[in-house]
């Protein structure tokens, strides 16, 4: 299939060359030509077969790569997850599900997509008869870094280095960071937020001497991040399974839709989800979940999108964001796919902070999208009360949905069965857990990870427990606008 630019419909190319490309030149985002049909018959046998023969038909469906590649493409992608069913969905109420997609290495969401990137990424130098090797940038929120780093550890013809926020990501998550292994990889602290790091990279794709520079060096320049519509298309793939799953189990009647409750920061889960939703997979609402920096809340309840107001750092940190990169591709298709529109929006944004929808692009925004968000002790509190009333430890982002999710039964009486999506193993984020369920607050979070192990009868992962021992292999930090040159020094081996 081709993929087109957001910001201008001229730039068609090949799904697989836009995998390597990460971002358009013009600055907007590839999106689809169309969105492939999906309907029972074909799906029910692909979840019977499991998460990988279905995960690799989705893909086909968008990119010209053989249906047997794929599959062993899947096969090998989740290999490295702790369970076959790579997405185990469990029953916490009468109507409420939960969907864990934190059963990879890195146990966040973004193992889902980024195991999959890389070999995408592969494929695509050969099929394209690419002879540059490829530079990934990332910038990470918390997840995406370490993911993305997993991912393409030791991938030939690949290097990849990501920034984040310096004093925005977790313990844990820093930790996971700066100890990855790897002779293909760096990480680097940015002084700034999430925002800072995620419009520095953007702007090193779109700036002439860096890719110059790129070029001279051999490198084609590509994204991790959730801008690439390679990491796009593999998350649809847990939506159409899952609801699959729900109706070979009888939990749901064939054609019933179901809602989806999801986490939100940069907007790449929750659109696929509605990918999904445009593909053909019953789906009612889509619940937009939001910790206190609730951009997106105001955004789909007003149509008024206003980045500028105060960045809280929170206890779901792969949230703390307030420029959803991906909304550009929702925008794209609320203005009926006319890139002039969503030109006018971006500029809006990217020179007075923010713009508005005028009221006849709004009726997605309200059918098939509800959006709230919640406090820090709302989500504390979410973890806690889900703990004691089910037995079920949730992540803090997880939580925030939890939360939304209450805050929607209560509000619309809405009985339909509903999938809260989650994001992150809660041990990523132990002291915060802890301190939720027990109202002590530990510190050292290997301490309080045994603590919470203790008290909740969960073990500790071992990709946790094994921080404590690995040596911290990346300390570099740069000033926000210092990108550049921490990217040339990385590739000149200092
Ligand atoms: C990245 C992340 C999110 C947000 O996902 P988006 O696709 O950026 O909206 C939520 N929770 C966790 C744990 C994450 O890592």
């Amino acid at each position: 299939m081709d993929v087109f630019s957001t910001r201008k419909k001229e730039v068609r190319v090949p799904a697989t060359l836009a995998v390597l490309e990460g971002i358009s030149s013009d600055g907007g985002l590839f999106v689809p030509d169309y969105f492939p049909r999906l309907n029972a018959d074909m799906m029910l046998p692909l979840v019977r077969e499991g998460y990988q023969a279905t995960a690799a038909e989705i893909l086909s469906l968008f990119f010209d790569i053989g249906t047997e590649t794929l599959r062993t493409l899947t096969k090998e992608a989740y290999a490295s997850f702790d369970t076959d069913e790579v997405v185990p969905l469990k029953q916490l109420g009468e109507r409420e599900y939960v969907m864990e997609l934190f059963h990879g290495p890195t146990l966040a969401f973004k193992d889902l997509a980024l195991q999959v990137l890389p070999r995408l990424l592969k494929l695509a130098l050969v099929e394209q008869g690419q002879k540059e090797d490829v530079l990934v940038l990332a910038a990470t929120s918390g997840d995406t870094g370490k993911a993305a780093m997993e991912g393409f550890r030791d991938v030939d013809r690949t290097f990849i280095y990501v920034f984040y926020p310096q004093d925005g990501v977790a313990d844990l998550q820093k930790l996971q960071m700066v100890t990855q292994q790897g002779k293909n990889v760096g990480v680097c602290a940015v002084q700034g937020n999430f925002d800072d790091a995620q419009t520095g990279v953007k702007e090193l794709f779109g700036d002439p001497e860096f890719n110059k520079w790129a070029k001279k060096h051999n490198f084609t320049l590509s994204s991790a991040n959730s801008i690439n519509i390679g990491r796009l298309i593999p998350q649809i793939a847990y939506y159409a399974y899952t609801y699959g799953k729900l109706v070979m189990d009888g939990k749901v009647k064939s054609g019933v839709p179901v809602n989806f409750v999801v986490p939100t920061g940069n907007f790449g889960n929750i659109l696929a989800a509605y990918y999904a939703k445009k593909m053909g997979t019953p789906i009612k609402k889509l619940i937009c979940a939001s910790n206190r920096n609730n951009v997106l809340t105001d955004f789909f309840q007003h149509g008024v999108y206003d980045s500028h107001r105060e960045f809280f750092k929170t206890m779901s940190p792969s949230m703390d964001i307030l420029i959803s990169s991906n909304l550009e591709r929702l925008l794209f298709e609320i203005a009926s796919r006319d890139s002039q529109i969503v030109c006018g929006w971006m500029d809006a944004l990217r020179i007075r902070g923010s713009y508005e929808v005028p009221a006849r692009f709004r009726k997605i925004l309200t059918e098939d999208f509800y959006a709230d968000y919640c406090t820090e002790e709302e989500t504390a509190d979410a973890i806690k009360r889900t703990f004691e009333k089910h037995g079920y430890l949730m992540d803090p982002h997880t939580a925030v949905a939890q939360a939304v999710y209450e805050k929607y039964v209560q509000s619309t009486d809405d009985e339909t069965l509903s999938v809260v999506v989650s994001t992150a193993h809660p041990f990523k984020f132990t002291q915060d857990v802890l301190a939720a369920v027990t109202g002590e607050r530990v510190e050292n979070p290997f301490e309080a990870a045994d603590k919470l192990s203790g008290v909740t009868g969960v073990p500790v992962p071992p990709q946790i427990g094994e921080l404590m021992e690995l040596p911290v292999l990346h300390r570099g930090g740069v000033a926000k606008h210092q990108l550049k040159n921490a990217v040339e020094n990385f590739v000149r081996g200092e």
